[in-house]
């Protein structure tokens, strides 16, 4: 099964990816993740790749696709992938498309989560990350602090705001999701394999039983 996290960012493609990956017992693989990990062990083009992050603007398609292709051959993700983050352009989903069809399988689902820019923009600035590469926990100073402030629940470790969630870069990660990213949906549409949740300032992902719709849509 191959199911496509789409939303602007802050929607908690994460959050929800990382849900839905426990529930179908098939990995959450995060481009966002694999590109700022990346990003800390490569010599010159880990610092191109930080400047693009670090300002808000996509990495280029090239360097995307490849390094989305290299993790997508591993054998982890042979019976199914929730892939959050990519494609977010039209010409990776058709360069996504290719990579499936090699490997005899297609996209399934795209699952769009939708949120006013607003109610983004004041998510974001209150997230924080756990950098533990093995866990990845997310957490919201709002709705849903860590139990001891500033420690990740789930391992420990010090929790981090990512240096891209700050006010004037998330603006320009929304710019560039409305120009570019936003596509994506009547992209999938046009296939007749999207599926929306319209989410608001309360909506908690977690309890909203967007794993058992999943499951009804795909008649599973
Ligand atoms: P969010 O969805 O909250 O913006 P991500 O972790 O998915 O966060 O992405 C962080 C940054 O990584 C993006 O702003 C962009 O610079 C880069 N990035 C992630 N996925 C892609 C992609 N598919 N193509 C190009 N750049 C990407
Ligand atoms: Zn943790």
């Amino acid at each position: 099964m191959v199911i496509i996290m789409l939303g602007a960012p802050g929607t908690g493609k994460g959050t929800v990816g990382k849900m839905l990956s426990e529930k179908f017992g098939i990995p959450h693989v995060s481009s966002g993740e694999i590109f700022r990990s990346y990003s800390k062990k490569h010599g010159t083009v880990s610092k191109i790749i930080q400047n693009y992050i670090d300002n808000g603007q996509l990495v280029p398609d090239e360097l995307a696709i490849n390094l989305m292709k290299n993790r997508l051959n591993e054998s982890d993700v042979k019976n199914g992938v929730i892939l959050d983050g990519f494609p977010r352009t039209i010409f990776q989903a058709e360069k996504l498309h290719e990579i499936f069809k090699k490997q005899e399988r297609k996209v399934n689902i795209a699952v769009n989560l939708s949120l006013p820019d607003e109610e983004i923009i004041d998510r974001i600035v209150k997230r924080r990350t756990c950098p533990n590469p093995e866990c990845r926990a997310i957490y919201n100073l709002d709705f849903k602090p860590s139990k001891k402030e500033g420690i990740c629940d789930l391992c420990g470790t010090k929790l981090i705001q990512r240096a891209d969630d700050n006010i004037e870069t998330v603006k320009q990660r929304l710019e560039t999701y409305h120009q570019t990213s936003e596509k994506l949906i009547d992209y999938y549409k046009n296939q007749d394999i999207l599926y929306t949740v319209k989410l608001n300032s309360k909506s908690d992902v977690t309890t909203m039983g967007i794993a058992e719709e999943i499951k009804r849509y795909l008649g599973i």
